[in-house]
């Protein structure tokens, strides 16, 4: 173990085109948080990380995007050249309990390998077309951290392409942080670059994608993920999996916000026993769609999950249960906690094998966020200025309760339409403004704030999955969690990590 580690050189390659046709260009000028205003000096598809690093060497501002599939503007371009490591595919096979992944490859590309060897990688965010790279670099957590984590708990070793071309291959386990705090690189040319942490205090929450990761005895994989490219660029990846699951999915309607809180907090007890062989209901994931949520939700989408919409302050709850051994002792267990906190309706069941049931109520859960953004796009086109106005938003699991009250006081007092969902086992929601004009949007805006105080006085974050990216509000919510002097800290170790502030300048704090 040492705090010490000898980057090496990248393999030799030639320095591969930069598109710069308007017509390639154009489609890499934005990402999923749809900022207009993206601009590119042009874009590069390498191969290998040989091509990375002479692209990166001759570069003066880099931005690696993966699927674009960012919520924050991160992989928006300002100006960059566009690394694009869409060709970064290598994909290895299983061993181990291990596989070996390029950063371009989709995470549904990549469960699909592992299905076939009955495997699994379960920190998945809701949109399975992001890549490894991307998700590793945002330190991307999906429904079910709750019971596995966020991507962070399954890298286990990464190659980075640095800002000066140099590489590091970084195994998790054999480099740490010195008891004063900080990291050597000894570069390829012999010079040794001190790299400082950070000395804030991260919040106590099962998931967070806030800056850059920073703890005593810290491993110096951490510090590169979540790190949304500003320290390095990933090439490939060593992934951890495990045995793929056999799931339920059972969909709850709650008569109110009180009830689904008291349901989930008894199945995280549940969960928790079962984790240690005390218990039938291994409860992996919950998802909470509030009234306002499915009210945006069109008819038809429920007419084909054969459920009926739900109406008055009911919310639904979407629960992933894995089975371990018998199916029939976790119904059983699952109907009497249902019956203990006096849930009314039977729920709807996706029993094990049944796939066709398990992704009707899937996409009955993705049709909310992509119902808000339909909403806030058709307003966009008689308001221009309107754009989707979110919260991330993380407390410690007791904190919950109160939590969803100070989300909706925050858009009630201000008048503003609103709809809450998200991985409600986490105590982390989405709170999403849905604008009828700008003047929402504004008022909106305001609302987050007062909401992301609300939530680190409770001990949260206002950044719990998506990360910060370029996003102006993302930034001032980060300068709200660990003040200036924690921006400043950053600053520091990515000044120590890519002096000329190549790679992503404008993420995470302004170059
Ligand atoms: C419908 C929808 C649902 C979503 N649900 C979730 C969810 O449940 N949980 C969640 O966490 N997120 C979610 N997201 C957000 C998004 O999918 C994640 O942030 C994802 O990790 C981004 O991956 P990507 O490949 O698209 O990366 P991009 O969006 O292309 O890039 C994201 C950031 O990572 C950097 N980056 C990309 N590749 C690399 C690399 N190889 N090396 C270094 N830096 C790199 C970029 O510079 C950028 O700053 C959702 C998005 C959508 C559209």
């Amino acid at each position: 173990m040492s705090h010490r580690i000898k980057a090496r050189k990248a393999v030799v390659a030639p320095r591969p085109q930069i598109e710069r046709d308007a017509a390639i260009v154009s489609s890499f000028l934005s990402d999923a948080a749809h900022v207009p205003g993206g601009f590119a000096d042009g874009v590069a598809f390498p191969r290998n990380e040989g091509e990375v690093a002479a692209l990166v060497i001759h570069a003066q501002r880099v931005l690696p995007v993966g699927a674009q599939s960012s919520l924050t503007g991160g992989a928006t371009p300002r100006g960059d050249l566009v690394l694009s490591t869409r060709a970064l595919t290598r994909l290895g096979q299983p061993a181990d309990g291990c596989i070996r992944a390029g950063a371009g490859v989709p995470l549904n590309v990549l469960q699909g390998t592992l299905a076939a060897a009955g495997l699994y990688y379960p920190p998945v965010p809701t949109f399975d077309g992001a890549f490894v790279g991307g998700t590793i670099a945002t330190n991307a957590a999906g429904a079910a951290t709750f019971k596995h984590g966020s991507t962070r708990r399954w890298v286990e070793a990464a190659t980075i392409v640095l800002a000066g071309g140099d590489v590091l291959d970084v195994v998790r386990g054999e480099t740490r942080a010195s008891a004063e705090g900080w990291f050597e690189i000894v570069s390829t040319s012999g010079d040794v670059h001190r790299v400082p942490l950070p000395r804030y205090v991260m919040p106590d929450v099962p998931k967070l994608s806030a800056g850059y990761y920073a703890r005593p005895g810290m491993d110096l994989i951490d510090l590169f993920i979540g790190a949304e490219g500003t320290l390095g660029i990933v090439t490939e990846a060593t992934l951890k999996v495990v045995a793929r699951p056999r799931r339920v999915g059972a969909l709850i309607r709650c008569a109110d916000d009180r009830q689904a809180v008291a349901l989930t907090s008894t199945l995280r007890e549940n969960a928790t026993a079962a984790w240690t062989g005390k218990g039938p209901l291994d409860v992996a994931a919950i998802e909470y769609m509030d009234t306002r949520a499915l009210r945006a939700v069109p008819d038809e989408v429920f007419a084909r999950a054969g459920v009926a919409r739900p109406t008055g302050p009911s919310v639904m709850l979407l629960v992933q249960i894995e089975i371990a051994t018998g199916e029939e002792a976790a119904l059983d267990r699952l109907q009497s906690v249902l019956t203990s906190v006096g849930v009314e309706d039977d729920p709807h069941l996706a029993l094990v094998g049944d796939d066709r049931g398990a992704e009707k109520l899937f996409n009955l859960r993705e049709a909310v966020p992509s119902s808000v953004n339909a909403i806030v796009a058709a307003t966009k086109q008689t308001h221009p200025g309107v754009e989707k106005t979110a919260g991330d938003m993380i407390v410690p699991f007791p904190r919950l309760g109160e939590s969803i009250e100070a989300y909706r006081t925050a858009f009630e007092s201000r008048g503003i339409d609103y709809a809450i969902w998200g991985h409600v086992s986490d105590g982390n929601l989405h709170p999403n403004v849905v604008p009828r004009s700008f003047e929402d949007v504004r008022r909106g805006r305001e609302a987050i704030l007062e909401i992301a105080r609300a939530v680190v006085a409770m001990g949260g974050a206002p950044l719990a999955e998506h990360g910060v990216g370029r996003s102006a509000l993302k930034q001032q919510l980060l300068r709200e969690l660990y003040g200036p002097e924690g921006i400043a800290q950053m600053r520091d170790v990515k000044r120590a990590l890519d002096p000329e502030w190549k790679l992503a300048p404008g993420v995470l704090f302004p170059p």
